[in-house]
């Protein structure tokens, strides 16, 4: 196939048009005479010209370049890439809801209303909290939100000497940016030998200045935390907050809940676990759920029913404020709400179950050929080591690059930070055995070549429209826009 590298600007031709317009049946209005001369361009925008075939072509051979969820197996450890039923994209497309506008009188909006509030209902069910606010846009927000309403609820018992918040060395990186961008200290404890929280460490930390402490459970090497009971009471004997990253929500759902673990706080990503593909480029979704004693801080408007009508309460002098124009991401909310609607409280939970066999079973098949520095039952999630392999001179890059040519999205790689060479592989709920057998199969084989023939994983990918890249030049200097 002869591969066209041309950006659409270049396949522009100069008259080329691809749509008509009828007739103009209107009078024309000489734009620079009503509003001024400064409204008129200098020059003809730089639009290509082309036709509809062209626009067609181009754009659907872009989309067959990427890799997605709905192309095959995706284990992306820690952002969980499960498939998302197309049902809950359609009734979202539904022309009662995408035509809705944010600022239409709530009184002809009741439908979406009573979703918004509906969700805030069985979200607070799931996570085991008082109350959620669906405002913010994805999980990091929501972090924001929740640190936000940490700084407040401090503030509001006068006990402004709290500016620390205490972070895992496994945590993800949102976890102390957040903290940092809410002006808080970061604090970070390191992992034990059985990669949970070090509860002596954490002993040492704790004192009058500590604002909170921010978990993910099961944490980001895919294993629970045992201790989350004794880590909950510490933190709260001390006069701080615990706040929950939801975003492995998917190990735990109507299995577990971050309230009667002992936090006070929690986000959970629609855009993960929730029916919206994380990473899409579309919206995301990180609602937040709280305990009672933090609800009056939450942000403005809550969504109450009052005769039979749901009506905006922005009665609430504690609120921190708005954290997002009008009520978070509605599309991504209202998946969410179909997707729960339609897995039933028994369909989540053995969503989550089968999201945890999956991933023991391919860290099972694979422990033998792989290093897995805590090798213990995983959740939903488990992260291999390459070390062994480095041996060799084959990496966990390597190692990614070579799946991408047998077909397979890659892991995360280098990520938890603690892991040397990491692969963190996340199976996800909706794979098949055979799905599965596939995948360990190749890993497998991988494994043995790098024993035997090193050199030849060092030229993957080959089957990719590009190889690999330098990556550090990408992000230092990308260029993002097409000039002339
Ligand atoms: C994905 C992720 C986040 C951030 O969530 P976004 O929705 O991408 O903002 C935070 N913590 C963990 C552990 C995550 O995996």
């Amino acid at each position: 196939m002869i591969r066209d590298e041309r950006l659409i600007f270049e396949k522009s031709v100069a008259g080329r048009i691809g749509f008509s317009l009828p007739e103009n049946d209107v009078p024309e209005v000489d734009l620079a005479k009503t509003f001024g001369e400064g409204v008129l361009r200098d020059s003809e925008p730089e639009i290509p010209e082309v036709s509809e075939v062209d626009v067609i072509r181009h754009y659907t051979n872009l989309s067959k370049r990427n890799y997605g969820v709905d192309s095959g197996f995706y284990p992306l450890g820690s952002c969980t890439m499960k498939y998302n039923p197309k049902i809950n994209e359609d009734i979202a497309a539904m022309d009662g809801f995408s035509r809705m506008h944010p600022l239409q009188n709530p009184l002809s909006a009741q439908g979406s209303l009573e979703i918004l509030y509906r969700m805030d209902k069985l979200l607070s069910e799931i996570l085991g909290m008082e109350r959620v606010t669906l405002q913010p846009a994805a999980g990091a927000q929501g972090e924001m939100t929740g640190l936000m309403i940490i700084k407040a609820y401090h503030i509001s018992r006068n006990d402004e000497k709290r500016v620390k918040i205490i972070v895992p060395d496994s945590s993800h990186g949102t976890n102390p940016a957040s903290a940092a961008l809410a002006g808080f200290e970061v604090v970070h404890i390191p992992s034990d030998e059985k990669g949970c929280v070090d509860i002596a460490s954490l002993e040492t930390i704790l004192d009058d200045t500590v604002a909170g402490l921010m978990l993910t459970n099961p944490n980001t090497l895919g294993l629970f935390e045992e201790d989350i009971l004794k880590i909950s009471e510490m933190v709260h004997k001390c006069g701080g907050l615990l706040y929950y990253d939801g975003a492995n929500m998917n190990a735990i759902m109507g299995i577990a809940r971050p309230g009667d673990m002992g936090f006070d706080i929690a986000h959970v990503n629609l855009n993960k676990t929730f029916s919206t593909p994380h990473g899409g480029g579309g919206p995301g979704s990180g609602p937040i759920g709280v305990v009672k004693e933090l609800v009056p801080f939450l942000p403005v408007p809550i969504i109450e029913k009052r005769d039979d009508y749901y009506v905006f309460d922005y009665d609430k002098p504690l609120s921190i404020g708005k954290v997002k124009s009008f009520y978070g991401n509605f599309s991504v909310v209202l998946k969410a709400f179909c997707y729960i609607m339609m897995m039933g409280s028994e369909g989540l939970k053995s969503a989550s179950q089968a999201a945890v066999l999956n991933a023991n079973y391919i860290r099972k098949k694979l422990e033998d050929v792989y290093d897995i520095p805590y090798n213990r039952i995983c959740m939903h999630e488990f992260v291999l080591s390459a070390q062994r392999q480095a041996k060799n001179g084959v990496t966990a890059l390597d190692i990614a690059k070579n799946l991408l040519d047998e077909g397979y999205h890659p892991p995360t790689i280098y990520f938890p930070l603690i892991v040397h060479e990491a692969l963190m592989i996340e199976p996800t709920e909706t794979e098949s055995p055979e799905t599965l057998d596939a995948f360990i199969n190749t890993m497998r084989r991988l494994a043995g070549q790098a024993e035997t023939d090193p050199e030849k994983l060092k030229n993957a990918p080959k089957t990719t429209y590009v190889s690999r890249l330098d990556e550090v030049k990408a992000a230092r200097t990308p260029v993002l826009r097409w000039r002339p």
